[in-house]
């Protein structure tokens, strides 16, 4: 009988452990602790057997583990294979994967090797006291409702909005079990071949990472326009977000975007110039501590998300705000 929970973790490329392996381990507790179930984690990939005490601190009781070399490219065919056998022979109730890039590529092609539903971008999870089963909460409709969902078959698999879940804060005195993932992947799934690696230019704070993001709407008019923020971004030691139509337009590459489509960031200070609030972006931006909006038309939907919020022209606004934070931080 398939019982227990088990989390999809993931490695970054210098197999750290990537932050969404602590946000699916903490939705796993969560579960866990309606249940009382075992809380296991997969980690694939070079070096993983590195990181399985800080995966146990995190919330793991056991820690599936294989670096076989056809899973350290992050090649999505070869996870899946690995992944359908470790879900074979860990049989769990549950499955919580992250929606990560590589999360939201994985997720719907390991639920239909495993001909589950999938409940996607989930932003709440929780257990229905009488029934013991996961009750989940996604947006629909862009974003302007939530749909409670469950599923009626096991394993239940969840795949949650990044950002959302907090992981718990680590336990070193913990322990948990580590065995090999039973992990059999000939190289010829692997369809898709790397020729070549292109870096993006680290520049600045990572978007995703950030505590404070300048994030610039349609209504700063075109990309000639971008310098002032961008030099307002290193004032603040900030990264430089987006909506939608600026990526679309070219004038900043998609990798800017937040929103549904975008990124999903959870930054203590989200800073929205031009910006008019739609519901597609803020499904990125929802988790941000606090949102600082300047807009010149009072009705903006970005106002009502707002915690302090400017009713002006940026191009009055701005040259005095960067000026005063310069001041403040003496830069
Ligand atoms: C399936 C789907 C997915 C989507 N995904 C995303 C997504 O991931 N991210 C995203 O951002 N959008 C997304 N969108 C698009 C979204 O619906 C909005 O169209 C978009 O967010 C609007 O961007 P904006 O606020 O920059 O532009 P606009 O809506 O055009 O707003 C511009 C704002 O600038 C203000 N403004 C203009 N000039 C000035 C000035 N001089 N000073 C001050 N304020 C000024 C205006 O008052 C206005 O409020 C998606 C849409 C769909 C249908």
């Amino acid at each position: 009988m398939a019982q227990g929970i088990l989390a999809i973790g993931e490695l970054n490329e210098d197999s750290s452990l990537a932050s969404v392996t602590g946000e699916v381990l903490a939705v796993a507790r969560k579960l866990a602790g309606a249940t009382g179930a075992q809380v296991s984690l997969v980690l694939l990939g070079k070096n993983a057997s590195q990181r399985t005490k800080e995966a146990i601190a995190l919330g793991a009781d056991k820690v599936w583990v294989s670096e076989a070399e056809v899973l350290h490219e992050n090649q999505i065919e070869a996870h899946l294979a690995a992944l359908a056998q470790v879900c074979k022979a860990a049989d769990p109730q549950v499955i919580v994967a992250g929606k990560s890039l590589f999360g939201r590529d994985l997720a719907p092609r390991l639920a239909f090797r495993l001909r589950v539903p999938l409940m996607q971008d989930c932003i709440d999870v929780n257990t229905d006291p009488a029934t013991k089963r996961v009750v989940a909460v996604r947006p629909v409709y862009g974003g302007n409702a939530n749909a409670r969902v469950a599923s009626p078959v096991d394993p239940q698999f969840v795949c949650v909005r990044p950002k959302i879940f907090e992981a718990l804060p680590p336990n070193p005195s913990r322990r948990g079990e580590v065995v090999q993932a039973p992990v059999s992947v000939d190289a010829s799934v692997v369809k898709v071949k790397r020729v070549r690696r292109v870096k993006e230019e680290a520049t600045g704070v990572k978007l995703e990472d950030a505590r404070v993001v300048v994030s610039v709407g349609r209504g700063i008019g075109g990309p000639e326009n971008l310098p002032p923020f961008q030099d307002l971004a290193k004032a603040l030691g900030a990264a430089l977000g987006a909506s939608r139509p600026v990526c679309d337009a070219g004038w900043l590459d998609h990798s800017f975007q937040v929103g549904l489509t975008g990124k999903t960031i959870a930054p203590e200070i989200y800073l929205t110039w031009a910006i008019s609030g739609a519901s597609q972006h803020l499904a990125g931006c929802s988790a941000a501590k606090n949102i600082v909006a300047v807009n010149r038309d009072p009705n903006a939907n970005i106002f009502k998300e707002a915690k302090y919020g400017v009713v002006g022209d940026w191009k009055k606004v701005l040259p005095s705000f960067t000026a005063t934070v310069k001041e403040l931080v003496g830069s």
